[in-house]
């Protein structure tokens, strides 16, 4: 028997539990310390009552034979897979069927699924910064990764590649900088992938948090994105399912390679692995939809979207240079005098009592940067800021 060596080409360290090491060795060192987590990407408001009624209905029907479901259809239910065409396509003239939405537990699993229906030998192409997801995944394939710089200078939106690539994963708004792509990029990109047979891999995890209305909530808003990207959405940043599960993928079906249609690929894929979200689960997304949930999960996302402006205003007024923030959760910032990611990691936890993800965890072009989440709690938000003011 031999082991898949791929995994052994993976870093070795994993960004999250580094930082978890460094909190965990600085609290036993001072038992004291109330320390503010303004560092890893999860949500803290708990979920909104029309989810949570719907979840309640949902577990009622469970425990009736007659309303009682089992395995879900493969793709997802119909009432979510239309409430998600209606509510997320439907309303941006976005011309999307409901056959093309694959219901999942989550943008995670796509990303890192998504590359089995891909030759091995495709070259792929990832920000630099990244969402370690997509470089660690193909790296696990054994695929060669090509990354695309990711600066202050180019907005952090990256050029468009200069050498042939077959796969390029893009997240906007982004984790981690917080940046976003203009229509006009976004459809340089399509208009790439059309030219050159190459695929776009769409993450719109973030898309709730788009504030400008000239910056597009999905790649279908382009011209031509029907037959050059794939495009994963989620309900945990809008919707703060990080722990219930629930995302979807969008295969439209004129998406072909190589004569094959890639949305027949990933259904035969989905079918064959993967036996669906859980009803009670598919219900609630639905309820994400309704009148009440849009209006519960906007004030839910206004607030945390509150914190960023604080965040990027108070770090702007303290001379900091600030990225991010203004329709991502997610302030990315130059780290001062030099300091390196991690030694400003070390600065602000030592100093401040305040735990931050440093730039260079995502990748070469995250060096000298710092990322701060606008998912802390208000009242926390305004305490770390004190606290770096303090110093
Ligand atoms: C949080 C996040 C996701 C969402 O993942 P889920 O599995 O749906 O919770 C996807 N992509 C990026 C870039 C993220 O930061």
């Amino acid at each position: 028997m031999k082991i898949n060596t791929n995994y052994l080409d993976l870093t070795e360290n994993y960004l999250f539990s580094d930082i978890a090491k460094k909190v965990s060795a600085y609290s036993q060192a001072h038992p004291e310390a109330s320390i503010i987590r303004l560092g890893i990407g999860d949500v803290t408001k708990p979920l909104c009552t029309p989810v949570i009624d719907a979840l309640n209905k949902a577990v009622k029907e469970m425990s009736d034979a007659d309303s009682f479901r089992g395995y879900a259809p493969d793709k997802g239910y119909d009432f979510l897979r239309s409430a998600i065409v209606k509510g997320d396509f439907e309303s941006r003239g976005c011309d999307i069927d409901p056959d093309e939405i694959f219901v999942s537990d989550g943008a995670k699993s796509d990303c890192g699924n998504i590359q089995e229906i891909f030759d091995k030998d495709n070259v792929i192409a990832v920000c630099d910064p990244v969402y370690p997801v997509y470089a660690d995944t193909n790296i696990m394939a054994g695929r060669k990764i090509t990354y695309l710089p990711c600066t202050a200078e180019n907005g952090f939106v990256p050029d468009i590649p200069k050498e042939k690539v077959d796969i390029i994963y893009l997240c906007y708004p982004n984790n981690p900088t917080g940046g976003v792509i203009t229509k006009a990029k976004l459809q340089e990109y399509v208009d790439y992938a059309n030219k050159t047979g190459a695929v776009i891999i769409y993450d719109a995890a973030y898309e709730a948090y788009i504030k400008d209305d000239s910056i597009p909530h999905s790649i279908y808003e382009c011209e031509g994105a029907g037959t050059a990207a794939i495009e994963l959405h989620s309900f945990s940043k809008n919707a703060g399912f990080t722990g219930l599960r629930l995302g979807y993928a969008v295969v439209p079906k004129d998406l072909i390679r190589e004569g094959t249609s890639l949305n027949k690929l990933w259904a035969r894929r989905h079918a064959t692995k993967y036996n669906g979200a859980p009803y009670i689960v598919q219900r609630a997304g639905e309820a994400v939809y309704s009148a009440a949930g849009k209006e519960a999960v906007s004030k839910q996302v206004g607030d945390y979207m509150d914190n960023a402006a604080f965040i990027r205003r108070e770090l702007k007024s303290m001379g900091y240079e600030v990225y991010g923030g203004e329709n991502a959760p997610y302030i990315w910032l130059k780290t001062p005098d030099n300091m390196t990611s991690w030694e400003f990691f070390d600065y602000l936890l030592d100093e401040a009592n305040v735990v931050g993800t440093p730039g260079s965890g995502f990748g070469k072009c995250g060096e000298g940067f710092f990322r701060l989440t606008a998912f802390g709690s208000e009242e926390a938000t305004r305490e770390a800021i004190q606290r770096i003011k303090n110093i």
